[in-house]
């Protein structure tokens, strides 16, 4: 193994002032893959000076948006050459297969150019309003930018925060998963590389609950954006109360996959498997509960297990693989137990249900593509956040039905409708309280159009000019056009 790898504060690589470091493992192993340096409180407040600095005194706030533009179009261009370096890394450290890693590295890279192309866009407006004046709106960026992402895309989470952050003209204190920080380390790689101004973005490493919570907490921070569960982004909300932070939350969901009995069968099951096993079920937009019309039901389930049951799942290096190891043994054993869960509330487990333990299978965290059909709606397996490969199955008559099941979850983020009727599949569409939805496909995700959720599964949108506007303060400028004294008091 190599040096212990550093954080990235204020221009330059820092052990941490803890003297701790932390193994990183692979998940399809259990093998220690690097160690890299343990940062503490202390190193956050460090690197909120530096970001404080280079946005207030050293003259980022003042950067052109032309040049921003070209530092982001210029990250774009390396990250891509270096694509395959960054995608071996993603599935080293995170495990999934490398059909998902490389889209990532893609993905990222044309987010990056979404958000430089944007940069140097109109932002503001103008209003015509009474009195001799002009009022003008301009968006500002908001300070430092505190960002905290999971485990599940390391690098592409890192990209969609940054990325809109920097081109708004933010500066940016940026806290990996302690889990899978190598991609977001070789990222600043490039940062450092191409000449980002010193302090302008900064990597910490470390835990949630210190880290994690430094920065949140932090009164110089003044925008904290964060990807992750919902139980976490409660204690971010209160933490961010210390000055009223702005706050951006992408938090969990159980999103409903609705399939009507007019939809296009083998399509239907097609989406209905890529919507919970890609990425291993690891995915907060998840079609992790599937409605199914009961004329449907039988016939359904029989094709959708006769094919999970195909589902090649192994090293995310070999290039049949499908499904890769969950990230780790923590969350394995928290996925096994809901299957656990499931299985005492009554649920019928109708395939997989397992950890896969031979061979070299031990070594890592894999467990089986798990389906559970008749469920009931107050069950833990249907109304909570599994995040793994579990789809839970439920059964609805009519329209009317499958909408009040679908609604039935303290989550919003996402839904599925299939019907070709397209008249039913969008009346049903817009019935449904989520943030991202889909008719006839399941997934895509596009930088033009905001990601986000309802209800608990968060606040705020990312991507798109939704995603932008979260990093930026509105100004209100009112310039008066008949410059005399108001009369309003006696001279
Ligand atoms: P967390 O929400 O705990 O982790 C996400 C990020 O938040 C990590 O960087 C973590 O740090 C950090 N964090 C943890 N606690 C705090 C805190 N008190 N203050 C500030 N930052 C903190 O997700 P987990 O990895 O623990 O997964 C738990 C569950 O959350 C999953 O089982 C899943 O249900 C859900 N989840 C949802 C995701 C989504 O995209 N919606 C993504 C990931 C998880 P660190 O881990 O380094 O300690």
């Amino acid at each position: 193994m190599g040096d212990v790898l550093k954080q990235y504060i204020n221009g330059e690589w820092k052990l941490s002032e803890s003297g701790n470091t932390r193994e990183i493992l692979n998940p399809a192993t259990g093998e220690v893959i690097a160690e890299v340096t343990e940062g503490i409180r202390a190193d956050v407040i460090n690197a909120v000076a530096g970001a404080k600095a280079a946005f207030y005194e050293n003259g980022w706030m003042d950067t052109s948006a032309v040049e921003r533009a070209r530092l982001l179009f210029k990250l774009a261009d390396v990250l891509e050459s270096r694509a395959e370096e960054f995608y071996k890394l993603e599935t080293t450290n995170n495990g999934k297969p490398i059909r998902e890693s490389s889209v990532d590295v893609s993905d990222a890279c044309a987010c990056l150019r979404y958000y430089a192309g944007f940069t140097t866009k109109p932002h503001g407006v103008t209003y015509d309003v009474p009195d001799d004046m002009q009022s003008l709106v301009v968006r500002e960026p908001i300070g430092v930018c505190g960002m905290i992402v999971p485990w599940n895309y390391p690098l592409l989470m890192a990209i969609w925060k940054i990325a809109p952050a920097i081109a708004a003209g933010n500066t940016v204190v940026f806290k990996p998963s302690e889990i899978t920080p190598l991609t977001a380390i070789k990222l600043f790689e490039i940062i450092d590389e191409i000449g980002f101004p010193k302090g302008v973005i900064n990597l910490v490493l470390g835990d949630g609950p210190n880290v994690g919570d430094e920065l949140a907490r932090n009164r110089d921070v003044e925008k904290i954006a964060f990807t992750g569960g919902t139980s976490t982004g409660r204690s971010i909300m209160k933490a961010a109360t210390s000055n009223i932070k702005k706050i951006s939350l992408e938090l969990g969901g159980k999103s409903p996959n609705i399939v009507f009995e007019d939809a296009d069968f083998e399509t239907a099951v097609d989406y209905a498997l890529f919507a919970i096993f890609c990425n291993q079920g690891q995915v907060c937009s998840a079609g992790s509960r599937l409605l199914l019309q009961e004329s449907i039901y039988d016939k359904f389930i029989e094709r959708l297990v006769e094919r999970a049951k195909k589902i090649k799942v192994g090293s995310g290096f070999d290039e049949s693989t499908e499904m890769g190891p969950l990230i780790s043994q923590n969350h394995m054993n928290k996925v096994l137990s809901y299957i656990e869960i499931g299985k005492k509330e009554g649920a019928k487990l109708v395939c997989g249900g397992n950890r896969i333990t031979e061979g070299t299978f031990g070594k890592g965290y894999f467990v089986e593509p798990t389906i559970f059909v008749d469920t009931l709606p107050d069950m833990r397996i249907v109304q909570e956040e599994i995040f793994g490969p579990v789809l839970v199955v439920q059964k609805f008559k009519d329209e009317k039905e499958a909408i009040k099941l679908a609604n039935d979850s303290c989550y919003g983020l996402a839904a599925g409708v299939f019907s070709n009727d397209i008249a039913k599949a969008h009346r049903v569409i817009r019935k449904l309280r989520a943030g991202i939805t889909w008719i006839n496909t399941y997934h895509p995700t596009y930088n033009e159009a905001p990601w986000g959720g309802y209800k608990q599964s968060g606040i705020g949108r990312e991507l798109g000019t939704y995603g932008y506007e979260e990093y930026t303060e509105v100004k209100q400028i009112n310039i008066n056009l008949d410059v005399k004294p108001t009369g309003w008091f006696a001279k």
